[in-house]
């Protein structure tokens, strides 16, 4: 019997297949993400992966001057800053990622709760590669 794993490293093996799941709980249906082996809600040890829709609203967010060197060499410094928020995803978890579609350096632009729709983010290649959470601003 294989028993699965609930890890976040499982979630960006799924991620770098262009999948975002999180965890459901079987018995009460609250979604998780991180994923979680137990819910937190009603105890149950039965939980399965679920494909979300990537879909959510602003909830908060900052920018970014100073961010891990990844995010420099992918471009972004203090000249070009970058916005990361909270999403509240449709499904209830909150996740944080980049904010794309919205001008970093004039944060004041930036109103929380403008819909937003998943974009997997990568840079670099092979071993090197870096997966990473981007929400991007719907028309
Ligand atoms: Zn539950």
């Amino acid at each position: 019997m294989s028993k699965e794993s609930f890890t976040s490293a499982e979630f960006y093996k799924y991620l770098k297949n262009e999948k975002f799941m999180g965890t459901c709980c079987n018995e009460c249906q609250e979604v998780y993400l991180p994923p979680r082996p137990i819910c937190i809600k009603c105890s149950s040890f039965d939980m399965s992966w679920t494909e979300l829709s990537g879909k959510g609203k602003l909830v908060s967010f900052t920018s970014i001057t100073v961010g891990p060197s990844f995010m420099s060499e992918a471009g972004f410094d203090r000249k070009n800053p970058y916005c990361v928020g909270i999403v509240a995803l449709k499904e209830g978890p909150q996740v944080s990622g980049q904010i794309l579609g919205v001008n970093s350096k004039e944060p004041e632009t930036i109103k929380i709760g403008i819909p937003l729709s998943l974009k997997i983010m990568e840079h670099g290649q092979g071993n090197n590669k870096k997966t990473w959470l981007g929400f991007n601003k719907e028309e």
